[in-house]
């Protein structure tokens, strides 16, 4: 906690085409070896960190907050906000869905996966997957994504497509 708030340099991570902000912050943070309490003292969020990595977006993030965020993590407010759910638009918190083909294609979370309305990947024409189709572990929050495979049973993310349903 001491020398955090007098970091100088700070790795910078680029986002992934349709990334969730969970997914992006956890990359970022594992980047900067910050846990969300540290990240969020830097930033000047508090408890805010923690709380969009389980996509908790009541109250969404202000403007002044993906402000403060984009300045520590050096990315524009606006490409921030395409992180977040559009306005009017529900969230399924849990469980947390996957579709293994666009994974395989861009290795992230996506956004509109945890959409409510979405049910399938319109992309690919495949259900969404909410648990290992191997073991029926859940997937973990998007943060915590940090190789890419089932943490129960290490099926592979990319490799998940196979067991997809067509839509
Ligand atoms: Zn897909
Ligand atoms: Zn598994």
């Amino acid at each position: 906690m001491e020398a955090i708030d007098i970091q100088p340099w700070m790795f910078r991570v680029e986002p992934l085409q349709g990334e969730s902000l969970s997914h992006f912050l956890g990359r970022f943070r594992r980047a900067n070896e910050l846990t969300p309490t540290g990240l969020g003292k830097m930033a000047g969020l508090g408890g805010a960190i923690a709380r969009w990595e389980k996509f908790r977006f009541n109250p969404p993030p202000s403007l002044q907050q993906l402000e403060a965020l984009g300045v520590v993590v050096r990315v524009e407010r606006e490409r921030l906000q395409e992180m977040l759910p559009p306005p009017g638009v529900g969230m399924k918190l849990e469980p947390i869905r996957l579709c293994g083909a666009c994974y395989a294609q861009s290795p992230c979370h996506r956004i509109e996966w945890q959409f409510k309305e979405m049910q399938g990947c319109d992309r690919h024409g495949l259900m969404l997957l909410s648990e290992c189709p191997n073991c029926g572990a859940r997937f973990k929050v998007p943060a915590l994504w940090v190789d890419g495979w089932c943490q129960r049973c290490f099926l592979g993310f990319a490799e998940i497509a196979k067991y997809q349903k067509a839509i």
